[in-house]
Protein backbone atom coordinates (compact mmCIF):
# COMPACT_ATOMS: atom_id res chain seq x y z
CA UNK A 1 0.00 0.00 0.00
CA UNK A 2 1.43 3.76 -0.64
CA UNK A 3 0.47 5.97 1.35
CA UNK A 4 0.46 10.02 0.28
CA UNK A 5 0.85 13.36 2.35
CA UNK A 6 -1.80 15.80 2.15
CA UNK A 7 -1.71 18.45 3.94
CA UNK A 8 -5.40 19.97 5.94
CA UNK A 9 -5.83 23.07 7.71
CA UNK A 10 -7.38 22.41 11.24
CA UNK A 11 -7.86 26.00 11.91
CA UNK A 12 -11.55 26.20 14.04
CA UNK A 13 -12.04 22.44 13.41
CA UNK A 14 -12.83 19.72 16.22
CA UNK A 15 -10.53 17.30 16.42
CA UNK A 16 -10.39 14.52 18.67
CA UNK A 17 -7.13 12.50 19.94
CA UNK A 18 -7.47 9.61 21.58
CA UNK A 19 -4.18 8.47 23.76
CA UNK A 20 -2.36 9.04 26.99
CA UNK A 21 -1.69 12.51 27.91
CA UNK A 22 2.26 11.76 28.03
CA UNK A 23 2.00 10.28 24.34
CA UNK A 24 -0.07 12.29 22.83
CA UNK A 25 1.42 16.05 24.31
CA UNK A 26 3.13 16.58 21.23
CA UNK A 27 -0.18 15.91 18.87
CA UNK A 28 -2.34 18.16 21.46
CA UNK A 29 0.39 21.01 21.38
CA UNK A 30 0.39 20.90 17.63
CA UNK A 31 -3.34 20.79 16.75
CA UNK A 32 -3.99 23.85 19.19
CA UNK A 33 -1.41 26.17 17.98
CA UNK A 34 -3.22 25.15 14.48
CA UNK A 35 -6.04 26.90 16.06
CA UNK A 36 -8.51 23.43 16.38
CA UNK A 37 -10.72 23.29 19.19
CA UNK A 38 -9.05 19.79 20.88
CA UNK A 39 -10.61 16.83 22.69
CA UNK A 40 -8.27 14.30 24.50
CA UNK A 41 -10.04 11.32 25.04
CA UNK A 42 -7.25 9.74 27.66
CA UNK A 43 -7.70 6.99 30.47
CA UNK A 44 -8.17 9.09 34.00
CA UNK A 45 -7.14 10.63 36.13
CA UNK A 46 -6.62 13.73 34.31
CA UNK A 47 -4.03 15.76 34.63
CA UNK A 48 -3.80 18.11 37.46
CA UNK A 49 -4.88 22.09 36.43
CA UNK A 50 -1.44 23.09 36.62
CA UNK A 51 -0.06 20.17 34.31
CA UNK A 52 -3.02 20.82 31.65
CA UNK A 53 -1.96 22.11 27.75
CA UNK A 54 -3.67 25.03 27.12
CA UNK A 55 -7.24 25.07 26.11
CA UNK A 56 -7.65 21.10 25.51
CA UNK A 57 -10.58 19.63 26.99
CA UNK A 58 -10.15 16.18 28.93
CA UNK A 59 -12.36 13.38 28.38
CA UNK A 60 -12.61 9.81 29.64
CA UNK A 61 -11.81 7.44 26.88
CA UNK A 62 -14.49 4.95 26.65
CA UNK A 63 -14.54 1.16 26.80
CA UNK A 64 -14.61 -0.32 23.27
CA UNK A 65 -18.55 -1.74 24.04
CA UNK A 66 -19.51 1.70 24.54
CA UNK A 67 -20.73 2.94 21.61
CA UNK A 68 -23.32 5.61 22.96
CA UNK A 69 -20.39 7.05 24.49
CA UNK A 70 -17.86 6.28 21.50
CA UNK A 71 -20.07 7.66 19.18
CA UNK A 72 -20.73 11.08 21.61
CA UNK A 73 -17.19 11.91 21.31
CA UNK A 74 -16.33 11.31 17.59
CA UNK A 75 -19.94 12.51 15.98
CA UNK A 76 -18.75 16.54 15.91
CA UNK A 77 -15.41 15.84 15.05
CA UNK A 78 -13.72 16.26 11.76
CA UNK A 79 -10.56 14.97 12.51
CA UNK A 80 -9.61 12.08 14.86
CA UNK A 81 -6.40 11.30 15.82
CA UNK A 82 -5.29 7.77 17.39
CA UNK A 83 -2.15 8.09 19.29
CA UNK A 84 -1.49 4.61 20.41
CA UNK A 85 -4.69 3.18 21.32
CA UNK A 86 -5.36 -0.44 22.21
CA UNK A 87 -6.22 -2.68 19.24
CA UNK A 88 -9.67 -3.59 20.19
CA UNK A 89 -10.69 0.34 20.68
CA UNK A 90 -8.59 1.81 17.26
CA UNK A 91 -10.64 -1.28 15.28
CA UNK A 92 -14.50 0.07 17.07
CA UNK A 93 -13.59 3.96 16.22
CA UNK A 94 -12.40 2.65 13.07
CA UNK A 95 -15.42 1.16 12.40
CA UNK A 96 -17.58 4.50 13.18
CA UNK A 97 -15.48 6.97 11.67
CA UNK A 98 -15.48 4.83 8.51
CA UNK A 99 -19.63 4.54 8.64
CA UNK A 100 -19.55 8.67 10.05
CA UNK A 101 -16.82 9.37 6.70
CA UNK A 102 -14.68 11.08 9.24
CA UNK A 103 -11.02 11.21 8.61
CA UNK A 104 -8.96 9.04 11.16
CA UNK A 105 -5.10 9.22 11.50
CA UNK A 106 -2.48 7.95 13.40
CA UNK A 107 0.80 9.10 15.39
CA UNK A 108 3.59 7.39 16.96
CA UNK A 109 3.49 8.36 20.62
CA UNK A 110 6.00 11.37 21.88
CA UNK A 111 8.54 9.42 24.72
CA UNK A 112 7.51 9.57 28.28
CA UNK A 113 11.92 9.34 28.82
CA UNK A 114 13.59 12.66 28.59
CA UNK A 115 16.07 12.64 25.90
CA UNK A 116 18.29 15.87 23.97
CA UNK A 117 18.62 15.74 20.27
CA UNK A 118 21.63 17.78 18.63
CA UNK A 119 20.75 19.48 15.41
CA UNK A 120 22.51 20.51 12.77
CA UNK A 121 20.42 22.86 11.21
CA UNK A 122 22.63 23.96 8.50
CA UNK A 123 24.28 27.32 7.44
CA UNK A 124 20.56 29.38 7.97
CA UNK A 125 18.34 28.59 5.61
CA UNK A 126 15.11 26.51 6.08
CA UNK A 127 15.29 24.23 2.62
CA UNK A 128 19.04 23.49 3.96
CA UNK A 129 17.39 21.44 6.75
CA UNK A 130 17.71 17.57 6.57
CA UNK A 131 14.65 15.45 7.05
CA UNK A 132 15.54 14.22 10.13
CA UNK A 133 16.10 17.62 11.12
CA UNK A 134 12.40 18.30 10.47
CA UNK A 135 11.55 15.58 12.28
CA UNK A 136 13.36 16.08 15.30
CA UNK A 137 11.98 19.44 15.59
CA UNK A 138 8.60 18.12 15.03
CA UNK A 139 8.86 15.99 18.11
CA UNK A 140 10.42 18.66 20.24
CA UNK A 141 8.76 19.66 23.53
CA UNK A 142 11.98 22.54 23.74
CA UNK A 143 14.28 23.77 21.16
CA UNK A 144 16.91 25.86 22.30
CA UNK A 145 18.01 27.16 19.29
CA UNK A 146 21.59 29.12 18.10
CA UNK A 147 21.84 32.64 16.04
CA UNK A 148 23.28 30.84 12.88
CA UNK A 149 20.44 28.25 13.60
CA UNK A 150 17.50 28.52 11.22
CA UNK A 151 14.77 30.34 12.88
CA UNK A 152 12.93 31.30 10.17
CA UNK A 153 10.35 29.18 10.10
CA UNK A 154 10.53 27.86 13.67
CA UNK A 155 7.17 28.37 14.95
CA UNK A 156 6.08 26.08 11.95
CA UNK A 157 8.57 23.53 11.94
CA UNK A 158 8.19 23.09 15.91
CA UNK A 159 5.06 23.49 16.26
CA UNK A 160 4.16 21.98 19.72
CA UNK A 161 7.55 23.36 21.10
CA UNK A 162 8.68 26.01 23.24
CA UNK A 163 11.13 28.12 21.83
CA UNK A 164 14.39 29.50 23.59
CA UNK A 165 16.78 31.50 21.90
CA UNK A 166 20.33 30.61 23.40
CA UNK A 167 21.75 32.50 20.33
CA UNK A 168 25.50 33.86 20.69
CA UNK A 169 26.73 36.65 18.74
CA UNK A 170 30.36 36.77 18.54
CA UNK A 171 31.80 38.26 21.69
CA UNK A 172 29.06 38.21 23.53
CA UNK A 173 27.44 34.94 25.22
CA UNK A 174 24.08 36.11 26.40
CA UNK A 175 23.51 32.81 27.92
CA UNK A 176 26.81 31.31 29.02
CA UNK A 177 27.75 27.71 27.88
CA UNK A 178 27.36 26.20 31.36
CA UNK A 179 23.74 27.60 31.45
CA UNK A 180 22.80 26.25 28.23
CA UNK A 181 23.63 22.35 29.04
CA UNK A 182 22.30 22.53 32.52
CA UNK A 183 18.84 23.79 30.85
CA UNK A 184 19.54 20.80 27.61
CA UNK A 185 19.76 18.45 30.81
CA UNK A 186 17.24 20.04 33.47
CA UNK A 187 14.13 19.77 30.42
CA UNK A 188 15.36 16.26 29.90
CA UNK A 189 15.38 15.02 33.15
CA UNK A 190 11.99 16.42 33.39
CA UNK A 191 10.78 13.49 30.73
CA UNK A 192 10.92 16.30 27.74
CA UNK A 193 12.04 15.96 24.20
CA UNK A 194 15.22 18.78 23.88
CA UNK A 195 16.22 19.88 20.52
CA UNK A 196 19.18 21.73 20.93
CA UNK A 197 19.70 23.73 17.17
CA UNK A 198 22.73 24.51 15.81
CA UNK A 199 24.32 26.55 13.02
CA UNK A 200 25.70 24.13 10.48
CA UNK A 201 27.27 20.58 12.04
CA UNK A 202 26.84 20.52 15.37
CA UNK A 203 30.57 19.14 15.67
CA UNK A 204 32.10 21.56 13.22
CA UNK A 205 33.65 24.66 15.61
CA UNK A 206 29.81 24.09 17.50
CA UNK A 207 30.94 22.71 20.70
CA UNK A 208 28.17 19.73 20.18
CA UNK A 209 30.98 17.51 21.87
CA UNK A 210 30.81 19.62 24.60
CA UNK A 211 27.32 19.03 24.88
CA UNK A 212 27.07 15.80 24.02
CA UNK A 213 29.56 15.00 26.69
CA UNK A 214 27.79 16.54 29.51
CA UNK A 215 24.30 14.79 28.72
CA UNK A 216 26.31 11.48 28.66
CA UNK A 217 27.70 12.56 32.04
CA UNK A 218 24.50 13.49 33.29
CA UNK A 219 22.55 9.95 32.34
CA UNK A 220 20.68 11.62 29.63
CA UNK A 221 20.11 9.80 26.00
CA UNK A 222 21.43 12.01 23.85
CA UNK A 223 20.99 11.58 19.76
CA UNK A 224 23.20 13.38 16.83
CA UNK A 225 21.32 14.75 14.00
CA UNK A 226 24.26 16.09 11.76
CA UNK A 227 24.05 19.11 9.27
CA UNK A 228 25.63 20.56 6.44
CA UNK A 229 28.45 22.65 7.61
CA UNK A 230 28.82 26.80 6.38
CA UNK A 231 32.92 25.11 5.88
CA UNK A 232 31.62 23.32 2.93
CA UNK A 233 28.04 24.61 1.70
CA UNK A 234 28.70 28.65 2.00
CA UNK A 235 32.09 28.25 -0.26
CA UNK A 236 29.02 25.91 -2.59
CA UNK A 237 26.94 29.15 -2.20
CA UNK A 238 29.41 31.26 -4.22
CA UNK A 239 30.22 28.36 -7.12
CA UNK A 240 33.44 27.12 -5.03
CA UNK A 241 34.25 23.87 -4.72
CA UNK A 242 36.96 22.99 -1.69
CA UNK A 243 38.22 20.47 -4.05
CA UNK A 244 38.78 20.31 -7.36
CA UNK A 245 41.13 17.81 -9.48
CA UNK A 246 44.43 19.13 -10.26
CA UNK A 247 43.80 21.58 -8.73
CA UNK A 248 43.29 21.00 -4.67
CA UNK A 249 43.74 17.29 -2.85
CA UNK A 250 42.56 18.33 0.49
CA UNK A 251 40.69 20.78 2.18
CA UNK A 252 41.52 22.47 6.02
CA UNK A 253 38.50 24.20 8.08
CA UNK A 254 40.27 26.62 10.62
CA UNK A 255 38.64 28.83 13.13
CA UNK A 256 39.93 32.59 12.62
CA UNK A 257 38.28 33.09 16.53
CA UNK A 258 41.84 33.45 17.84
CA UNK A 259 44.93 33.49 15.06
CA UNK A 260 46.19 30.21 14.44
CA UNK A 261 49.96 29.97 15.98
CA UNK A 262 52.87 30.43 13.17
CA UNK A 263 53.83 26.78 13.11
CA UNK A 264 50.13 25.79 12.73
CA UNK A 265 50.12 28.31 9.72
CA UNK A 266 53.18 26.89 8.08
CA UNK A 267 52.03 23.44 8.41
CA UNK A 268 48.84 24.55 6.30
CA UNK A 269 50.78 26.30 3.68
CA UNK A 270 52.73 22.68 3.04
CA UNK A 271 49.88 21.14 2.51
CA UNK A 272 48.98 22.85 -0.30
CA UNK A 273 44.95 22.26 -0.38
CA UNK A 274 42.47 24.74 0.58
CA UNK A 275 42.22 26.60 3.46
CA UNK A 276 38.71 27.58 4.60
CA UNK A 277 38.56 29.92 7.37
CA UNK A 278 35.39 30.11 10.08
CA UNK A 279 35.01 33.02 12.20
CA UNK A 280 37.46 34.89 10.53
CA UNK A 281 36.21 38.42 9.87
CA UNK A 282 37.77 40.36 12.48
CA UNK A 283 41.46 38.29 12.50
CA UNK A 284 41.45 38.56 8.79
CA UNK A 285 44.40 40.89 8.47
CA UNK A 286 46.44 39.01 10.80
CA UNK A 287 45.64 35.68 9.79
CA UNK A 288 46.46 36.36 6.27
CA UNK A 289 50.11 38.41 7.02
CA UNK A 290 51.06 35.10 9.00
CA UNK A 291 50.04 32.90 6.24
CA UNK A 292 52.03 35.30 3.84
CA UNK A 293 54.97 34.77 6.34
CA UNK A 294 54.90 30.96 6.22
CA UNK A 295 55.43 30.99 2.80
CA UNK A 296 51.77 31.61 1.29
CA UNK A 297 52.10 33.51 -2.40
CA UNK A 298 50.24 36.78 -1.85
CA UNK A 299 48.83 36.09 -5.33
CA UNK A 300 47.02 33.18 -4.56
CA UNK A 301 43.09 33.48 -5.42
CA UNK A 302 40.80 33.98 -2.28
CA UNK A 303 37.06 35.02 -1.39
CA UNK A 304 35.16 35.79 1.49
CA UNK A 305 31.75 35.20 1.08
CA UNK A 306 29.29 36.89 3.97
CA UNK A 307 25.24 35.33 4.79
CA UNK A 308 25.82 32.67 2.69
CA UNK A 309 21.88 31.01 1.42
CA UNK A 310 20.32 34.80 2.28
CA UNK A 311 18.90 36.85 0.44
CA UNK A 312 21.78 38.84 0.92
CA UNK A 313 24.39 36.91 0.45
CA UNK A 314 27.47 39.26 -0.81
CA UNK A 315 30.70 37.80 -2.08
CA UNK A 316 34.47 38.88 -2.30
CA UNK A 317 37.06 37.21 -4.59
CA UNK A 318 40.64 38.99 -4.96
CA UNK A 319 43.90 37.63 -4.42
CA UNK A 320 44.80 36.57 -0.75
CA UNK A 321 47.47 39.55 -0.20
CA UNK A 322 44.40 42.16 -0.83
CA UNK A 323 41.57 40.24 0.41
CA UNK A 324 41.65 42.23 4.18
CA UNK A 325 41.88 45.22 2.21
CA UNK A 326 38.59 44.16 -0.09
CA UNK A 327 36.57 42.61 2.72
CA UNK A 328 37.25 46.25 5.05
CA UNK A 329 36.33 48.42 1.84
CA UNK A 330 32.69 46.48 1.47
CA UNK A 331 32.71 46.32 5.19
CA UNK A 332 31.94 42.18 5.54
CA UNK A 333 31.57 41.16 8.85
CA UNK A 334 30.09 37.69 10.48
CA UNK A 335 29.18 35.78 9.26
CA UNK A 336 31.41 35.02 6.53
CA UNK A 337 33.77 32.51 5.53
CA UNK A 338 37.03 32.92 3.72
CA UNK A 339 38.40 30.71 1.29
CA UNK A 340 41.60 30.56 -0.07
CA UNK A 341 43.18 28.60 -2.86
CA UNK A 342 43.51 27.60 -6.48
CA UNK A 343 39.62 26.13 -6.42
CA UNK A 344 38.55 29.46 -6.24
CA UNK A 345 39.52 30.42 -10.00
CA UNK A 346 36.78 26.81 -10.79
CA UNK A 347 33.95 29.69 -9.36
CA UNK A 348 31.70 31.85 -12.16
CA UNK A 349 32.56 34.49 -9.77
CA UNK A 350 36.41 34.24 -10.59
CA UNK A 351 35.60 33.60 -14.30
CA UNK A 352 33.01 36.87 -14.53
CA UNK A 353 36.18 39.02 -12.39
CA UNK A 354 38.64 37.87 -15.29
CA UNK A 355 35.47 38.84 -17.88
CA UNK A 356 35.17 42.31 -16.49
CA UNK A 357 39.08 42.59 -16.71
CA UNK A 358 38.83 44.38 -13.08
CA UNK A 359 42.25 46.52 -13.33
CA UNK A 360 42.36 46.20 -9.58
CA UNK A 361 42.22 42.53 -9.64
CA UNK A 362 38.97 42.29 -7.56
CA UNK A 363 36.14 41.47 -8.17
CA UNK A 364 32.82 42.08 -5.82
CA UNK A 365 29.82 40.57 -5.76
CA UNK A 366 26.31 41.30 -3.85
CA UNK A 367 23.39 39.43 -3.39
CA UNK A 368 21.93 36.24 -5.12
CA UNK A 369 25.57 35.11 -6.14
CA UNK A 370 24.47 31.93 -5.83
CA UNK A 371 26.18 28.75 -8.74
CA UNK A 372 22.53 27.34 -10.35
N1 LIG B 1 28.94 24.58 13.18
C1 LIG B 1 28.96 25.59 12.16
C2 LIG B 1 30.10 26.58 12.35
C3 LIG B 1 30.00 27.36 13.64
S1 LIG B 1 31.22 28.61 13.75
C4 LIG B 1 29.02 24.93 10.79
O1 LIG B 1 29.29 23.73 10.66
O2 LIG B 1 28.72 25.64 9.81
C5 LIG B 1 30.34 29.99 13.11
C6 LIG B 1 30.97 30.44 11.79
O3 LIG B 1 30.44 29.68 10.72
C7 LIG B 1 30.66 31.87 11.41
O4 LIG B 1 31.48 32.79 12.09
C8 LIG B 1 30.95 31.83 9.94
O5 LIG B 1 32.33 31.82 9.70
C9 LIG B 1 30.40 30.47 9.55
N2 LIG B 1 29.01 30.54 9.06
C10 LIG B 1 27.95 29.86 9.54
N3 LIG B 1 26.85 30.11 8.82
C11 LIG B 1 27.23 30.96 7.84
C12 LIG B 1 26.55 31.58 6.76
N4 LIG B 1 25.25 31.37 6.53
N5 LIG B 1 27.25 32.40 5.94
C13 LIG B 1 28.56 32.63 6.14
N6 LIG B 1 29.25 32.07 7.15
C14 LIG B 1 28.60 31.23 7.98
Amino acid sequence: MTSMQIDLDPEGRRVVIFGDVTGARHAVRRFLSSGATVTLATPAPFPEATDRIGAVRYATLPEPTDAAALLRLIGPAWLIVDVGLTEPLRHRIADLAAHLHTLMINEVPAPSRGQVTLVGGGPGCTRLLTLEACEALREADVVLFDRLAPTEDLTELASAAELIDVGKSPYHHPIPQHSIEHLMISRARRGQSVVRLKGGDPFVFGRGGEEMQACITAGVPVHLVPGVSSSVAVPAASGIPVTHRGLSKSFTVISGHTPPEPGELEGLVRLDGTIVILMGTSNLTQIVAGLTRAGLDAATPAAVIERGFSDDQRSAVSSVGQLPGEARRLGICSPAVVVIGDVITVSPLFAHSAEVGDASGHYSHSAHSRAS
